[in-house]
C-alpha cells in the first residue's frame, strides 16, 4: 500500500515507523525532521530546545523506546524540586494537591485564600460536563490559587493560562473525581482533590520512581531512530498545500513538485493546518478541527561559564523556576535549570538554563527581537535568583521560536476531537493524528499516532 504522511514531527515519524511494512512517503515543510522536538548542537553537547522530558510512568512509551533500541539512552532527573517565583520571592511548590489545586489551606497562600479554601461552598456538577480550570478554581478558591500556582504549572505544559484550558482535557482525573462525587450531590474542589490524594497514597507502587525521563543525547535520538527504522522516504522542504480524492486514492499537492497519488493519507500536522488540508476530502471534520487554536512560545537556551557569578550569587538548587502569572514586571514565564535538573547535563562544562516566554493569546514576546529576548531572560533570571548571567559569562545562546507550538486544550476540546475522529472514521483512506488529538505530551502523541496508523491500514 502506498501511503503519504504529511508532517515529520513526532506524530508523523511514529506513524511512519508503525507503517514500515508499507511504501511510505513523509512530506515535511521544514528543512529538518522532529517538529517540536529539536536537539541543537551546543558546543558542550546536544541540547533540547523544544520538549526536554517525558512522563516515564507511561510504560507504553518506555516500551516503545526499548523496541527502538533506545532503552540505554534513557536518563532520569536529579530529584531536586522546582520553585515558584511569587510575591517577589522563591517558594517551594505547595505540597500535595493536583496541578496546584489544594485540598486544604497552605502556608503559601494568603490568609484570605486559606479561609476560602477551608470554608469552600459546595457547587453543582453534572457528570460529563467540562469547565475552564481557571474559572472553576477562581470561583471556589479565588484568584490567588489560579494566578500564583495553577496557571504557572499548567502554563508550563500548555503555554496557556488556566482560564483558557478545559478541566476534562488537562486535569482529567479531577474531572472524573467530580463526576464520581456528584452522584452524592453537590461537590467541592477541596473534597475532590483530597479524594485524589487519598487514592494516590493507597497506590504507592504506581507512584514509585521518578515521574520524568529524557534521552542522554536529546530528543534527536528518538526522531532520528524513528526516521531511520521507518524505512520511509522522507521529503524535506516539501510544503503540502492540498489533498484531493482521485479515484480510489488521493492526489497530494505540494511544492516544489507534484507528489503523486496515494492509497492512504495520514495528516500529522498541527490542527489548523490539518483543518485546511482536510477541507476538500473531509469538509465537516475540517470545520470542527478549525476550532482548535494554537499557543506560541519562545525558548532561549543559555550555557553560562559557571553557575555562580563573580559576586558569589548562584542559581538555586532546583530543577526550574516557574513564574506566577500575576507577578508584575516579569516577562519570562519559566526557567528550566537544565544542569540541575539532569545529572548528565550537570556533568558538562558550564551551566545550561532555558528561559521560556509566551502564552496563548499574546504573541508579542514570541515576535520580540532576539537581542531583547536575551536581555529579558538575563534580567528576569537575575531578578528571580540573584544570579547575574552576564557576569558569570554567557558561552552560548540559542533562540527557538515556536509559532503555534502547542494546541490549546480549551473547554470542550475532547468533544471536538471525538467529533473529528467520528467524521474521519466515515472517510475511508484518510486519518489524522498529532498533539491536538490524544494529548500534547510525548507519550500521548506516540500512542495516538500508533493507533491511528494501525487503523488506517486496517480499513479495507
Ligand atoms: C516549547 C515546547 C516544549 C515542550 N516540552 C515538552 C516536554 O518536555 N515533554 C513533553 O512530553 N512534551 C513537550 N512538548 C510537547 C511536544 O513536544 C509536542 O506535543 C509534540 O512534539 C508534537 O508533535 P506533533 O508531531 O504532533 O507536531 P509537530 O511537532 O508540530 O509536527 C508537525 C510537523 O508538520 C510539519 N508541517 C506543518 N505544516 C505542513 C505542511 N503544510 N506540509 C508539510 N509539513 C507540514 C511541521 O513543520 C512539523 O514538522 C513541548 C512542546 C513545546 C512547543
Amino acid at each position: 500500500m502506498k501511503i503519504a504522511i504529511i508532517g515529520a514531527g513526532l506524530a508523523g515519524l511514529t506513524a511512519a515507523y508503525e507503517l514500515r511494512d508499507h511504501e511510505v512517503y513523509v512530506f515535511e515543510a521544514e528543512g529538518r525532521i522532529g517538529g517540536k522536538l529539536h536537539t541543537v548542537a551546543f558546543d558542550a553537547g546536544p541540547t533540547d530546545m523544544g520538549a526536554e522530558a517525558f512522563v516515564a510512568r507511561r510504560a507504553d512509551a518506555v516500551e516503545f523506546f526499548s523496541e527502538l533500541g533506545l532503552q540505554g539512552s534513557l536518563v532520569r532527573p536529579s530529584g531536586l524540586r522546582p520553585r515558584v517565583y511569587s510575591d517577589g520571592a522563591l517558594h517551594l511548590l505547595p505540597e500535595g494537591g493536583v496541578m496546584g489545586i489544594p485540598a486544604r489551606p497552605q502556608d503559601f497562600f494568603t490568609e484570605e485564600t486559606n479561609a476560602r479554601i477551608a470554608a469552600e461552598q459546595p457547587f453543582g456538577w453534572t457528570p460529563g460536563q467540562d469547565a475552564s480550570v481557571g474559572a472553576l478554581v477562581r470561583a471556589q478558591f479565588g484568584s490567588d490559587v489560579v494566578d500564583r500556582v495553577v496557571s504557572a504549572l499548567l502554563g508550563g505544559v500548555y503555554s496557556c493560562a488556566a482560564d483558557d484550558l478545559g478541566l476534562r482535557a488537562t486535569i482529567p482525573q479531577l474531572a472524573q473525581m467530580l463526576d464520581q462525587l456528584a452522584a452524592q450531590g453537590p461537590v467541592t474542589l477541596s473534597g475532590a482533590v483530597a479524594a485524589l490524594e487519598q487514592a494516590r497514597t493507597a497506590a504507592p507502587q504506581a507512584a514509585a520512581g521518578p515521574v520524568f525521563a529524557t534521552f542522554r543525547g536529546g530528543y534527536a535520538e528518538l526522531y532520528e531512530a524513528l526516521a531511520e527504522q521507518s524505512g520511509a522516504q522522507i521529503h524535506l522542504d516539501t510544503f503540502i498545500s492540498g489533498v484531493q480524492a482521485q479515484g480510489a486514492g488521493f492526489q497530494v499537492h505540494g511544492a516544489p513538485a507534484e507528489l503523486g497519488t496515494f492509497d492512504r493519507v495520514l495528516f500529522a500536522t498541527p490542527a489548523p493546518t490539518t483543518a485546511r488540508l482536510l477541507s476538500k476530502v473531509a469538509p465537516q471534520a475540517a470545520a470542527e478541527l478549525k476550532q482548535v487554536k494554537l499557543a506560541s512560545s519562545v525558548v532561549v537556551g543559555f550555557r553560562f561559564a559557571s553557575a555562580t557569578d563573580p559576586q558569589g550569587a548562584s542559581l538555586p538548587e532546583a530543577t526550574g523556576i516557574l513564574v506566577a502569572a500575576d507577578e508584575p514586571d516579569m516577562r519570562a514565564k519559566a526557567f528550566t535549570l537544565s544542569s540541575n535538573k539532569w545529572p548528565h547535563l550537570g556533568q558538562r562544562p558550564g551551566c545550561i538554563v532555558r528561559a521560556s516566554f509566551g502564552r496563548f493569546g499574546d504573541d508579542a514576546l514570541v515576535r520580540a527581537d532576539e537581542d531583547d529576548l536575551v536581555d529579558f531572560a538575563l534580567d528576569d533570571l537575575q531578578k528571580v535568583s540573584g544570579f547575574d548571567g552576564r557576569a558569570a559569562g554567557v558561552e552560548e545562546i540559542y533562540t527557538q521560536r515556536w509559532f503555534g507550538g502547542i494546541p490549546c486544550y480549551a473547554p470542550g476540546h475532547l468533544d471536538i476531537v471525538s467529533r473529528v475522529e467520528a467524521l474521519l472514521a466515515d472517510t475511508p483512506g484518510i486519518s489524522a493524528t498529532g498533539a491536538w488529538a490524544g494529548g500534547v505530551g510525548v507519550p500521548a502523541v506516540i500512542a495516538h499516532a500508533r493507533a491511528t496508523a494501525a487503523r488506517l491500514v486496517g480499513q479495507e
